[in-house]
């Protein structure tokens, strides 16, 4: 079904994708991620993304927001670790960083440079994580290779300049992930995943009840759990996104317009049970 390098995903691409792991796992297996965002009103994004890391099957979230919320972070999420701003010092610990979602556009850029500089795997960059690089454009040639940028339309045109149709803006997501060497997830109705090599997926789940506040930071969080337990980028891409629009699908069953963000996390782990 490859048509000019571009494949619709389906329900049975999906389990052959999925790693096992054995009765003797242990949390260390399941991968240990760190999470960058979050920044005053905007706790919620690391709090949704943080536990949607977690309902996808990460051992350890660890995650890092500003000094003043730490509290409520904790107080909301007791299954994660909660550093300080700007604490991190053995970033290489970590098996993938999640960064961007709630951070706000006030963070140092400097900060955000040495992340990007000092980690070299592949990792997830969204919202004001986006945002932040269309600001200061010299900081894209930082993206570790194989990185997962996740925009929506808006954040999209803040990185490439406005785009006037739907055909253009999937070729400026082709080139984009070509010249930088990351995959592009372009997200909307029939979510788009371009790679490096100028292929294009796209997404057949999810629905129009996942337009809710916080449902992209969900997404944030699973890409980065399935990056955290070894699947490569392309794979973590593809489940992360096809899962997230399933479990959008179940909540939506139960909810229809009255969906948030939170019922689409409840939903993750019954997208293994329907897929598997
Ligand atoms: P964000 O705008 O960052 O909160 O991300 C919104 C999330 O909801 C993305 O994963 C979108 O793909 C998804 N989404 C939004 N609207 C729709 C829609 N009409 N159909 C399917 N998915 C959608
Ligand atoms: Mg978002």
């Amino acid at each position: 079904r490859y048509q000019d390098n571009k494949y619709f995903l389906q329900a049975k691409d999906i389990p052959a994708l999925h790693k096992r792991f054995h009765a003797f796992s242990h949390k260390g297996d399941f991968g240990k991620i760190m999470l960058f965002g979050g920044s005053l009103g905007k706790v919620g994004a690391m709090v949704l993304s943080s536990k949607a890391a977690l309902r996808t099957g990460s051992g350890l979230v660890h995650v890092q927001i500003a000094d003043a919320e730490r509290m409520i972070m904790q107080t909301a999420v007791p299954e994660v670790m909660v550093a300080g701003a700007q604490e991190i010092k053995r970033l290489e610990a970590f098996d993938a960083l999640g960064i961007g979602p709630g951070w706000g556009t006030e963070v140092d850029l400097s900060f955000y440079s040495s992340i990007l500089k000092r980690f070299h795997k592949p990792v997830v960059i969204d919202a004001d994580g986006l945002n932040l690089l269309a600001k200061k454009p010299e900081m894209l040639q930082f993206v570790p290779k194989g990185s997962i940028l996740t925009p929506h339309v808006k954040e999209f045109e803040r990185l490439v300049g406005n785009v006037s149709s739907h055909k253009e803006r999937l070729l400026k997501a082709q080139q984009f992930a070509g010249e930088y060497g990351v995959f592009l997830i372009l997200k909307g109705a029939f979510t788009s995943i371009s790679t490096p090599d100028g292929k294009q997926y796209f997404n057949s789940t999810g629905n129009q009840y996942m337009a809710t506040a916080g449902s992209g930071d969900v997404l944030t969080g699973m890409i980065t759990a399935f990056l955290g337990q070894g699947y490569n980028p392309l794979q973590a891409a593809l489940c992360g996104v096809f899962h997230h629009g399933l479990a959008g699908e179940l909540a939506g069953k139960q909810k229809r317009r009255g969906v948030i963000a939170s019922d689409i996390i409840a939903c993750i782990p019954q997208t293994f049970l329907e897929l598997d």
